[in-house]
């Protein structure tokens, strides 16, 4: 088990960037700018999203982990599933986890979340 430990939220501000859309205040293609490591990482490390993309409205929207840290050495800013974080957690370390959102239809990329992942003990005995 892994424990996500002071969250931080970033909805509000993707809410504020896609008024600005809306609002042709925002060109899209400044935010719709997923590069090919972030599209390959939606594609293999990524899972569904529970929302269509907010701007192409397709369902190619997908939510990835990326894990960043001193702690992990070599795997330090790479995406990577839930069991594999609940792998690092387990071997007793701690690193910030990022969630971003990627369509890989439009290239909409946004971070949703950022906190610090920490073994969780209360699964123990
Ligand atoms: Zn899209």
């Amino acid at each position: 088990m892994v424990e996500f430990q002071g969250q931080i939220s970033h909805r509000f501000a993707r809410a504020k960037t896609l008024a600005a859309w809306r609002a042709n205040k925002v060109k899209q293609d400044t935010i719709c700018d997923a590069d090919s490591l972030l599209l390959a990482a939606a594609k293999f490390h990524g899972v569904p999203a529970s929302t269509p993309c907010p701007i192409c409205n397709k369902t190619n929207l997908r939510e990835v982990l990326w894990v960043y840290g001193d702690e992990l050495k070599r795997a330090a800013g790479s995406a990577r599933s839930l069991t594999e974080i609940e792998q690092f957690a387990a071997a007793g370390l701690t690193f910030t986890v990022h969630r971003v959102e990627v369509c890989t239809n439009c290239k909409w990329n946004y971070l949703l979340m950022t906190a610090i992942a920490a073994p969780s003990y209360k699964s123990d005995t």
